[in-house]
Order: C-alpha cells, then sequence, then structure tokens
C-alpha cells in the first residue's frame, strides 16, 4: 500500500497543476462556462510553419446553436502580416482569437494556418505555435519566475530572464527583495496592470511562437508605459503573423489590414488611410474618438 500511495499521490497533485494551468488558460479568455471539447482527429498532423499564414474562411459559430455569432467571416493574414480587429464591444473580436487558438470549432467554414484545416492538426502543435498576450493576464500564486516560464516551461533560468529583460521587466524583478522568486498572483504580490503585461510579453516571447494574437487593454495604461509597451510589441511582431484587437491608434496605423467587425460580420477592411477615406463605419468610429480624446483633454 505504501508504495501505490506514492505515486498515488504524486499523480494527484500533477493533476492539480494540470487543471489549474487549464483553467488559467481558459481565464485568459473569460472561458469558465461549459464548453464542448475539441479533439484531435485521428489522423492529425503537426502543424510546422515558420511564417504561416492564417485564413478564415467563410467562418461561422455560435457559443449556443440558437444564437449564431460570426457570420461568414472571411480574412487572410499573410504570413509574418498583422491584421487588427475593431469593432464596439460584442461585435465578436476575441471570439476570432478564440477559434484561431481551437477553443472551440467553427459551425461552418474553416481555418486554415498555411493552407492546412486547423482542424486537421494536433492541438499540441497549434496551441505551441501560438501565444497570446491577452487583456488581463492572470497570474499563478507562485513565483514571478515560474509565472515567466509558463510559456515554455523547459526554458532555462537564461531564457527566462533573456524573456524577461527584453520585455523590460528585469530591473524591476531585480529590484524586489525576493527578486525571481517573488510570489505574485492572488495571495502574492499585486502587480500594476503594466507590470503584468509585460509578464505576458516575456512569457511569449520565451515562447517564440510564429503566430501572436494579442488583445490591446482598454484599460489606461499611463502613456509612457503605454508607449513601452507598444515599441516591445512591435520589436516582438516582426515576422510573426499577428492578428491584434486593437484599441488604439498606433496599432490601425501600423497593420497591413485592419477589419472593421459588426454585429459578427466584417462590415469593412482595408489600411486605415483606406478606411478614412471611404467615410464609412470606420471614419465614424474614428471621428466620435478623436472628439471624446478632446472632450477628456
Ligand atoms: P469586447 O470588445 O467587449 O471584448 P468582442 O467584440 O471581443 O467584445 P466577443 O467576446 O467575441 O466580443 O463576443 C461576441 C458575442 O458572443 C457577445 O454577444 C457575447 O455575449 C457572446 N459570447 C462571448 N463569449 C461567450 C460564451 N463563452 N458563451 C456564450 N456567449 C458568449
Amino acid at each position: 500500500l505504501l508504495q501505490l500511495s506514492a505515486p498515488l499521490f504524486l499523480l494527484g497533485m500533477m493533476y492539480r497543476e494540470v487543471k489549474q494551468a487549464l483553467t488559467n488558460m481558459e481565464r485568459l479568455f473569460g472561458l469558465l462556462d461549459e464548453r464542448q471539447d475539441v479533439q484531435d482527429a485521428p489522423d492529425a498532423r503537426p502543424l510546422v510553419a515558420t511564417r504561416p499564414s492564417v485564413r478564415f474562411e467563410a467562418v461561422r459559430f455560435g457559443y449556443d446553436p440558437r444564437r449564431q455569432i460570426l457570420h461568414d467571416v472571411d480574412f487572410e493574414i499573410p504570413g509574418g502580416g498583422t491584421v487588427a480587429v475593431v469593432g464596439h464591444s460584442g461585435s465578436g473580436k476575441s471570439t476570432l482569437a478564440r477559434l484561431l487558438y481551437r477553443f472551440y470549432d467553427v459551425d461552418g467554414g474553416r481555418i486554415l494556418i498555411d493552407g492546412q484545416d486547423i482542424r486537421q492538426l494536433t492541438q499540441a502543435s497549434l496551441r505551441g505555435a501560438i501565444a497570446i498576450v491577452p487583456q488581463d493576464t492572470v497570474l499563478f500564486n507562485d513565483s514571478i519566475f515560474y509565472n515567466i516560464r509558463y510559456g515554455r516551461p523547459e526554458a532555462s533560468r537564461e531564457e527566462v530572464e533573456a524573456a524577461a529583460r527584453a520585455a523590460h521587466i528585469h530591473k524591476f524583478i531585480q529590484s524586489l527583495p525576493d527578486g525571481y522568486d517573488t510570489q505574485v498572483g492572488e495571495r502574492g504580490l499585486k502587480l500594476s496592470g503594466g507590470e503584468k503585461q509585460r509578464v505576458a510579453i516575456a512569457r511569449a516571447i520565451l515562447k517564440n511562437p510564429s503566430i501572436l494574437i494579442f488583445d490591446e487593454a482598454t484599460s489606461a495604461l499611463d502613456s509612457q508605459s503605454e508607449r513601452a509597451i507598444q515599441a516591445e510589441l512591435e520589436r516582438i511582431q516582426r515576422g510573426r503573423t499577428t492578428l491584434v484587437i486593437a484599441h488604439r491608434l498606433s496599432t490601425v496605423m501600423n497593420a497591413d489590414q485592419v477589419l472593421v467587425m459588426d454585429g459578427g460580420r466584417v462590415v469593412e477592411r482595408g489600411s486605415h488611410g483606406d478606411l478614412l477615406a471611404r467615410d464609412g463605419r470606420y471614419a465614424q468610429m474614428w471621428q466620435l474618438q478623436q472628439r471624446e480624446a478632446e472632450r477628456e483633454g
């Protein structure tokens, strides 16, 4: 009995860790409700791609079959390119990101990476190729070291520190009395919004993904932190296929293409300049935002 109980105990611990990790991934996307689990196809292949293109083809989807959320969404991100998505709250922007990460399968149409339907890929390889920098990063109740290394659990100490340096958070961590061993999360040191986002960026850098999904924070960071974070993101975006849910002007101006979503449809698309010239939905949103910015001074 003694011989048996040790491995069982370990298994129990592992189970809890895995479960917590999954819970945290789901919380990244605000997904704590019931969901249909996606599974690997019997003949699923690993994704092999360095600068993959991403293509949504007539994608239809609803969380509930009685309420369709996405209606025939079509777009393409060329390998290494950036598409920025804008639109009102609830228009379906985050849903695009969740489908690309394959938290759910589409109800119609398909999502292709380098021409391969993501349902034909192993989930491990798909999720290994994608890094997500969410709006609000969830930290584990563990050390800051653990929290960064979560991006690639087999990374060495040096690699974790190099990623932290690249995300401009290394100096801050070193200034803490316990350095990288500082406990963070709900029961530890509370990090500011900007610091948490840097942890997420460090995780993403460590993961070295070929596809990057970035959900920009709507909550205002001070403009200095915001500029610094923006610059870091532009650096890690280079050469990676990027889908960004955009809230900042600099992001839409730098994107190869902007998609305007409304009610789960892409209602306009083009560069920032094209869309302003069209004087449609995007131009309206833009003018509204300008007026708000002026009012706020
Ligand atoms: P925001 O800018 O506020 O983040 P969004 O454009 O990203 O919004 P989504 O999160 O994609 O919008 O949501 C699109 C629609 O899908 C919303 O009407 C929302 O109520 C619904 N929805 C989102 N997540 C779920 C879910 N897990 N279960 C059921 N409905 C959901």
